[in-house]
């Protein structure tokens, strides 16, 4: 028989401990338990059920429903309770657990097992009507909401109506008589709304909550977070059933959420926050202001109410222990759910804590400074993608900034956007190319779509551990949270602050590092790699074994990309220098030219402006190579497209209107990515190839002369599908080549190679290998003519091939290993075979894709290139390929 249910706490001895059977919180609550640590007993629903669930029509397997009787038993018998006993009752929570946490399952139920029976002898048995009826209540509205899915704003106004009658101003001044009328008063809402009463029987209840789980695994909130973090549907929920603690249960009772070591900037002190007499999600909820959990945090904020530190020293001290222990576990920050009943420490989660970059980084090169880890494990612990978010540039020091107010710093790093109010609209506004922030009450899982788009998010509700912060610490995205002195009048669509009005499209900037709100833009600077970031690098240089190059072809970009650690260029595209308005005359001119000697004047034009391109580039890049693609699309590009150009463009260009219209139409391609382009240029218009090399050479010699370093020149030749092309273009250059080092009385080092884009040119690189003594794989055009599929147009059917699951993610950005990859494997086995020195790269956007990248080590290039900014991802994730 298939196990489907498996026990944690009291007597289990289960060793079931995958993430992929138990989802990561049943996992963690089996481990906890088993070294010892205080866990309520439970029992975990296997991720194969759910499975099972979906592919039988929403059908539990038949073995089911006895494990989890037995599950139950389990537990009675751990905590001496029975379940729906009138005297002795025993409540449970029921909990969604995905593999990876997840936003978007369904909530926690809690206090599950409560009736009008139970709730007496919850009572007697507590000592305690009070906290009995509390609980009641808790557990009508969670159920209502959560798995009957009714509108909670019933529930809400009738708790207000109930306090303001009398004349309460919080829930605390509750009493028992209070709550027990509430309860009344919400199975009143249940019936009207439901149309049944609220459920008696427990294991009613109890399954209800099971598959309110398991549907929630197909809900859209789920979906859209799957397909935003490529989890893929097969996974499923588990479903984690644990006997419940209360945190509600007076002033020696409270409930809050850890981290072992701060999430934001990665320091070593524990982090958190906690309430006194408080069940689950009310810390996180907003609705009480959370307190701070250790004296040093609470006097840094100069905050009144004591740290749990100073008001529950024993079980803080308690509490500390374990972190301590976890971390040694676990040997990574943990991320912590506790509560204490009466005194008494019970552990309900751990998992390893989400954080920024700045933090993992930190955390990584301490944790091996503290011997935890080793220096290798520092360089895989460190997510390559997310050092995107140190890798932008902050803030200017020096600028001034209009502070209109202060939150708290939820998730680090600098945004500036126009203000929008929800989250359908961000996703608007950026989709039509706006920055936008986000502004917020606070967030829920429903604006995942509006937090993805915006550049940032201020909201201002909720601490450090609100939806919105962590959220957007997983997603990168700048936040400040609880900016309590913000009103934000969603209706009108404006915020208010300290006197101001903003309105919707006023632009504001975050600074997510120190919780600032400024009105306006403010300058930003570069980042550097210094500090932690740098010791990490100099780890990943160590560990790895390809070169990282950049794709560059401004000094501006290559500069960038050299201070990044670029060791070289993997692709200067040439085209972009020819539309500097001061050439694009001549290379119209070129163009328009009836034949060669027209276009050889033009051309010599343009000789000595590419010569200072390359010259500029080369001084940059001393001493490394730099490949250079001689001029890839097709020619109408340079040519005006609007009737009301063509006016000016001919003057400019020396020919009648009638002329340029004529060649315009010559010109005029059906399908231009397949037409007459790359090589296929170079075979007509020899002399444009010839120009571009001529440039090279006389640029290369001239940086040679004058700095002493010479560079490397790799003149790469686009879109050859046979070796001819590539014979006759490679003929072009090394005569070149030949003329200007007899011309400058020097020689210099270069290779003439090709990039491989064509499915032919991958099937025929051994022939190929034969001229070319590099090849660099040009991935986005490889992937178009693999697939068929054009990258410009692919826009619009994507995301929807990536719902079905016809391809795992978008292939543009991250390799198609299994079908392009291919192509890839055999043409570098094909091109070795030929020419065993031949030097191999990939120069599409892949290059700075860390899963690609780790193809790429796997095929065994020399080097991957990635775009200036994406040069530190790729040194990291080509570290990582290559431990
Ligand atoms: P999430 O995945 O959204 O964090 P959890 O299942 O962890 O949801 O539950 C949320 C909160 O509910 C927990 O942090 C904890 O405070 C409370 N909770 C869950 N199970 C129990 C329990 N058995 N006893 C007491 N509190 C619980
Ligand atoms: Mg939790
Ligand atoms: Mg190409």
């Amino acid at each position: 028989m298939t196990q489907l249910v498996h026990l944690f706490g009291g007597d289990a001895t289960t060793t079931e401990r995958s993430k992929e059977l138990l989802g990561g919180k049943g996992s963690n609550l089996a481990e906890m338990a088993s070294i010892g640590l205080p866990v309520p007993p439970g029992f975990t629903v296997t991720t194969e059920v759910c499975t099972a669930f979906y592919a039988n029509g929403r059908q539990y397997p038949a073995e089911l429903a006895q494990q989890v009787a037995a599950g139950v038993a389990h537990i009675e018998r751990t905590t001496g309770r029975t379940f729906g006993d009138a005297a002795n009752p025993l409540l449970v929570s029921v909990r969604s657990g995905a593999r990876a946490s997840m936003p978007g399952m369904m909530d926690t139920v809690l206090n599950l097992g409560l009736n009008d029976e139970t709730v007496v002898g919850l009572a007697a048995g507590s000592g305690d009507p009070r906290f009995a009826w509390d609980s009641y209540r808790r557990f009508i509205q969670m159920y209502s909401d959560v798995v009957l899915a009714l509108d909670h704003h019933d529930f809400e106004e009738a708790l207000e109506i109930a306090k303001e009658d009398r004349g309460y101003y919080l829930d605390t001044e509750m009493l028992a008589e209070d709550w027990q009328a509430l309860v009344g008063e919400y199975k009143t809402i249940v019936e009207k709304q439901w149309g049944r009463p609220f459920p008696q029987d427990v294991q009613e209840q109890l399954w209800g909550a099971v598959g309110a789980v398991f549907e929630s695994w197909e809900s859209e909130r789920a979906k859209v977070y799957r397909r935003l973090n490529a989890i893929p549907a097969e996974w499923g929920t588990a479903v984690n059933v644990q006997a419940m603690v209360f945190g509600n249960m007076g002033d020696t009772s409270a409930t809050g959420v850890a981290f072992t070591r701060n999430p934001a900037t990665g320091e070593r002190a524990y982090y958190g926050e906690w309430l006194v007499n408080a069940q689950g999600e009310d810390v996180v909820a907003g609705i009480r202001t959370p307190q701070y959990l250790t004296k040093a945090a609470r006097e840094e904020a100069n905050a009144k109410p004591l740290s749990m530190e100073e008001a529950m020293p024993e079980a803080y001290a308690e509490l500390a222990a374990v972190f301590d222990r976890l971390e040694q576990h676990y040997r990574d920050m943990q991320d912590i759910e506790f509560t204490v009943e009466r005194g008494k420490l019970w552990m309900l989660q751990t998992r390893s804590g989400k954080r920024t970059a700045k933090a993992a980084l930190k955390m990584a090169v301490e944790m091996a400074a503290e011997g935890l880890i080793s220096e290798a494990e520092a360089v895989a612990r460190v997510d390559p993608a997310a050092l995107d978010q140190l890798l932008h540039p902050t803030l200017d020091p020096s600028a001034p900034r209009d502070v209109i107010t202060k939150g708290l710093p939820a998730s680090p790093g600098a945004a500036s956007g126009a203000i929008v109010f929800d989250a359908d609209t961000a996703e608007k506004r950026a989709a039509a190319g706006d920055d936008v922030i986000l502004v917020r009450i606070e967030t829920s899982p429903e604006d995942i779509h509006g937090m993805h788009a915006a550049r940032g998010i201020l909201t201002a509700r909720g601490g450090m551990t609100s939806h919105a912060a962590v959220v957007a610490r997983g997603m990168g995205r700048p936040c400040v949270s609880g900016a309590g002195s913000l009103s934000i009048d969603n209706a009108a669509r404006v915020m208010r602050v300290a006197g101001r009005e903003l309105r919707e499209g006023d632009l504001i900037t975050l600074d997510g590092t120190s919780g600032e709100v400024m009105a306006g833009k403010v300058p930003t600077v570069e980042p550097e790699l210094v500090g932690d970031f740098g010791t990490l690098m100099v780890w990943a240089d160590a560990a790895r074994r390809m070169k990282v190059r950049t794709n560059a072809e401004t000094p501006e970009d290559c500069r960038v990309a050299r201070q990044f650690g670029a060791e070289g260029i993997g692709l200067c595209r040439t085209e972009h220098m020819f539309f500097d308005a001061s050439r694009i005359t001549a290379v119209r001119q070129m163009i328009l030219a009836e034949n060669e000697a027209g276009r050889r004047a033009a051309l010599d034009k343009l000789l000595p402006e590419q010569r200072s391109d390359f010259a500029e580039i080369f001084a940059i890049m001393a001493g490394l190579p730099v490949t250079i693609r001689l001029l890839d699309p097709p020619l109408h590009e340079f040519l005006p497209h609007r009737e009301e150009d063509f006016a000016e463009v001919a003057e400019a260009a020396g020919v009648d209107i009638a002329t340029l219209k004529r060649r315009a139409g010559e010109l005029h391609e059906f399908n231009p990515m397949l037409g007459h382009r790359g090589c296929r240029l170079g075979v007509t218009f020899p002399e444009i190839y010839e120009m571009q090399a001529r440039a090279i050479f006389e640029a290369a010699c001239d940086v040679a002369a004058s700095s002493g370093e010479a560079p490397i020149p790799e003149v790469m030749i686009p879109l050859v599908a046979t070796k001819r092309e590539l014979d006759l273009m490679k003929a072009v250059v090394d005569a070149a080549a030949k003329a200007v080092f007899a011309e400058k009385g020097r020689t210099l080092d270069y290779l003439v190679g090709t990039m491989i884009e064509l499915p032919r040119a991958a099937l025929m690189a051994g022939e190929i290998a034969h001229s070319g003594e590099f090849f660099s794989f040009g991935t986005n055009d490889l992937t178009q003519t693999t697939i068929g599929i054009s990258r410009d147009d692919a826009g619009r059917f994507l995301t929807t091939y990536v719902d079905k699951g016809i391809f795992a993610a978008d292939p543009f950005v991250s390799l198609d290993v299994e079908g392009v990859g291919q192509l890839i494997s055999l043409a570098a086995e094909r091109g070795r075979v030929t020419r065993p020195d031949i030097k191999l790269g990939i120069c599409g956007e892949h290059g700075g894709d860390p899963a690609s990248i780790a193809f790429c080590e796997g095929v065994g290039l020399d080097y991957v290139s990635a775009s200036p900014y994406r040069v530190p991802i790729a040194r990291l994730a080509a570290a990582q390929a290559a431990l």
